[in-house]
């Protein structure tokens, strides 16, 4: 899909939409290879120059997501792709597979997600 100033601001905007549903502090985004390629290196490690490759990718250490809009060919795809890195957000330690795509397409139904709490273990003495 092509970017434009519009096209750009309404991508951030179902960002924020998406991110206060998801209890998450909203991520920065890169639309563009580009900007990846811009970005210190140690923010991009690992999925840097194959970024392209790519729809989307989180880089979890950095609340960072890079949506690849030029790959991105229709709205769904878009759509899905946005909610897809925000999960990944919301749930760090949840790899791909069932529970994740059931988390996906209940984020794209406008499911709203309590904040991510780190647990710690209690010890009593
Ligand atoms: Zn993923």
């Amino acid at each position: 899909m092509k970017l434009d100033p519009d096209f750009k601001l309404q991508i951030l905007e179902k960002i924020g939409i998406y991110s206060s549903r998801f209890s998450i502090l909203e991520p920065k985004v890169l639309l563009t290879t580009k900007e990846v390629l811009d970005m210190p290196k140690e923010m991009t490690e690992g999925r840097r120059t194959s970024a392209y490759k790519y729809y989307g990718v989180t880089y979890l250490q950095h609340n960072l997501v890079f949506i690849n809009v030029r790959k991105i060919l229709d709205d769904k795809t878009l759509e899905n792709t946005l909610v897809h890195e925000l999960i990944h957000l919301r749930f760090p330690y949840l790899a791909h597979g069932k529970r994740f795509n059931k988390l996906v397409r209940q984020g794209l139904r406008g499911k709203t997600f309590l904040p991510y709490r780190k647990r710690t273990t209690n010890f009593s003495h």
